[in-house]
């Protein structure tokens, strides 16, 4: 239960304007998260933790020295926008570059993916650290999750950036931790957000969670739970057979609670998890037992264990400074104030040629007419989504094109061009958006911007940019019952014929989704209630693709 909250809705940036009021002597809040109220005084290697909120002390919590230099900070467990990640990296970029550390989520991936690159593009280096330490949610490594993991590896590459080590040594070091870390958890009862009645899910009464994620996703199963002893003893037995080929016996350890666990329950959990691996025959390394990574009021514990080489031994042990942890002693930055102007990322436009601006006036009202499209089938689409997905698709494609238009009609005013305005466009919509359909549309309109630039508009360029941004991006194939299947069959129509030809062959691909079974995105869960419906970001992209042609056909301005 969450007692407190002023709207539901605002939760999130309430707490954190809370918590940079608290700790303002350290912390300032920027658009998207906070940093380092002081900059270095020489160039150091920015270190930023990011995700949704919910996981207080990740990520702003340990924004200081010897650890984060800022945090990207999303809503409530929802990934933060491309736009927030740049806004934080370029308030805590001192000059050497900036990493970027999450969890494994396809939301936060395709968002810090698409910062990095528009930092790239900006002059900043900038490089990317996602963690995958949830034994439970994956055979393969790299498919896993990232949960209390984080705080290792973010607590790795903090104090390695504090030593002075270059970006790719900071990436190289923060890899090796990840690769080194396991983690298994259990939840005893589900959370709850602000302002809603009921938890996000939950756990049969008596039992636990096995493996059950961070915001609830489903684990392994549920069993009834144990005593503390034996659950410690299955916790230990699970991460050491996941132990890494060629790893010593000095271990970093978490015994992390989850949000209402308390800490004594955690210490009579640790009396057994400590001596079980002692006795496996391993030397525990600093280990912290409390709340480092949580999930809102959820009721679980998980046990992380990192195995430590000397390098990595020295850089976990090494001190730290923040809110919500501290190691020994270092000295606070001395550097001077960060300059609040960098909160400021607004776009700023090159000078377009009179062609150019009178083809941003007819996106703009392409892109109006989209929104009219999109503003009448809102109900139909999300009707749509909720029969196996989340019921949000409608909304989503809303909120994303009206704040794609507002922004348009802004670059406009400020004298863009065709390209300039399509990519503002797209950048609002990924930001406003929400879902992964948003980030998708944003990344790949501005994917499009891009390669109009200044020029005429070649719309097979375009598209084509379109498609490989998005396809690059969300990584599905023709037949994963997603977007990709209508955009593939429009893209290849209109290389060879017309943009009302091409919508036509959207429209009946868009239709034809609906003998697939989805293998991507939030309906893979409920794979088979789909069949029989087509996908919903498949329908929309043919509305879109048919409002355009229509549009174009009509030439009204
Ligand atoms: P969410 O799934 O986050 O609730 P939406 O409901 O707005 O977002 O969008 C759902 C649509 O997004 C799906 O119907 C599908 O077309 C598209 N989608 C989901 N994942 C991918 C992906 N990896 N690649 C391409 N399209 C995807
Ligand atoms: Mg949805």
């Amino acid at each position: 239960m969450t007692y407190l909250s002023n709207d539901p809705a605002t939760f999130a940036e309430d707490a954190l304007a809370g918590f940079c009021e608290l700790h303002a002597d350290t912390v300032r809040r920027v658009s998207g998260g906070a940093v380092r109220r002081s900059r270095p005084s020489r160039p150091k290697v920015a270190v930023l933790p990011g995700g949704g909120s919910g996981h207080y002390p990740a990520f702003y919590g340990v924004i200081g020295p010897g650890l984060a230099d800022g945090a990207v900070s999303g809503n409530l467990f929802t990934s933060p926008s491309a736009q927030d990640a740049v806004s934080v990296a370029r308030a805590a970029h001192s000059g050497a570059g900036v990493v970027f550390s999450y969890g494994n989520y396809a939301g936060d991936v395709m968002n810090f993916g698409l910062a990095t690159e528009r930092l790239r593009a900006q002059g900043i280096r900038a490089e990317n650290v996602v963690v995958t330490d949830d034994i439970a949610s994956a055979e393969r490594p790299a498919e896993r999750r990232g949960i209390a993991g984080d705080f290792t590896v973010f607590k790795v590459m903090g104090a390695a950036a504090e030593e002075g080590m270059d970006l790719d040594e900071v990436v190289r070091v923060g890899r090796k931790a990840n690769d080194a870390t396991r983690t298994i958890g259990a939840a005893f009862a589900g959370c709850t957000f602000p302002g809603a009645d009921a938890p996000l899910f939950t756990v049969p009464h008596g039992h636990m969670g096995l493996g059950l994620g961070i915001h609830g996703e489903p684990g392994l199963r549920d069993v009834p739970r144990p005593a503390a002893r034996e659950l410690a003893a299955d916790f230990v037995r699970r991460v050491l057979a996941e132990k890494p080929a060629e790893a010593g016996d000095r271990i970093a350890v978490l015994l992390n609670g989850l949000g209402s666990v308390k800490h004594e329950e955690l210490f009579v959990l640790w009396a057994d998890v400590s001596r079980l691996l002692r006795e496996s025959g391993h030397t525990l390394v600093l280990p912290e037992v409390g709340e480092l990574v949580t999930s809102l009021d959820m009721a679980g514990v998980s046990l992380t264990v990192t195995w430590l080489d000397d390098e990595l031994e020295r850089l976990w042990t090494a001190p730290a400074w923040t809110p919500a942890f501290r190691r020994g002693a270092i000295a606070a930055d001395s550097g001077e104030e960060a300059v609040a102007e960098v909160t400021d990322d607004g776009p700023r436009f090159a000078e377009a040629s009179a062609e150019s601006r009178q083809l941003a006036g007819a996106v703009l009202d392409g892109l109006r007419a989209v929104r009219k499209a999109l503003r009448e089938a809102e109900p139909e689409l999300g009707a749509i989504d909720a029969v196996a997905g989340d019921g949000d698709h409608g909304r989503g494609m809303v909120r994303g094109v009206d704040a794609a238009v507002t922004a348009a009609e802004a670059a406009w005013h400020q004298g863009a061009g065709a390209g300039d305005v399509l990519a503002a466009a797209g950048d609002e919509w990924a930001a406003r958006a929400g879902g992964t359909s948003g980030v998708l549309w944003g990344a790949g309109l501005r994917a499009a911007g891009e390669v109009i630039g200044d020029g005429v508009i070649d719309a097979v360029a375009a598209v084509d940019a379109f498609a490989e941004r998005v396809m690059a991006l969300g990584g599905a194939e023709p037949g994963d019952k997603t977007l990709v299947d209508a955009l593939v069959p429009f893209r290849e129509r209109l290389a060879s014929g017309t943009w009302a030809q091409a919508a036509a062959a959207a429209e009946d691909a868009a239709r034809a989704t609906a003998d697939l079974v989805p293998r991507k995105g939030r309906a893979r869960p409920l794979a088979e209630r789909s069949v029989g419906t087509p996908d919903p970001g498949a329908v929309s992209l043919a509305l879109i693709a048919r409002t355009v042609s229509e549009y174009l056909r009509e030439g009204t301005r």
